[in-house]
């Protein structure tokens, strides 16, 4: 799956938080002309399951120069989508949609557990 939701805007009221499952979950793809790419040329793509290199605890630990792929991604709770009720983030659910298809984290552990 490519980790981009393209050109989604968070709903009013709803942000990321704490969340950072899609920075574990989800595979981020790389290919020409999709920007994966730090300022350093290093490409961040990985499978879907591994944390990206820079999550941390605190979160994002390049959050300011994080690549273009990270600053389009918005899950479909984030966007709004009427199947995800302000209730049902991530964090809350372990499910995280993207462009109407949910996957399942039935595992999903505490945030202290990730790592
Ligand atoms: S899964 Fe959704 S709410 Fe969680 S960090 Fe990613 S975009 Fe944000
Ligand atoms: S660079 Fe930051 S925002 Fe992007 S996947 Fe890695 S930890 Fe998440």
């Amino acid at each position: 799956m490519r980790r981009n939701s393209g050109d989604g805007v968070p709903q009013k009221g709803r942000s990321c938080g704490a969340c950072t499952l899609c920075c574990t979950q989800l595979e981020i793809e790389s290919k020409p002309g999709y920007s994966t790419r730090l300022d350093n040329a290093e490409d961040i793509a990985k499978p879907a399951g591994r944390a990206c290199p820079y999550l941390t605890v605190e979160g994002c630990s390049i959050y300011e120069v994080r690549p273009l792929v990270c600053r389009q991604f918005a899950c479909d709770w984030l966007l709004g989508e009427k199947k995800f009720g302000p209730e049902d983030s991530p964090m809350n659910t372990g499910r995280i949609g993207v462009r109407g298809v949910t996957l399942h984290f039935y595992n999903y552990a505490s945030r202290s557990e990730r790592y």
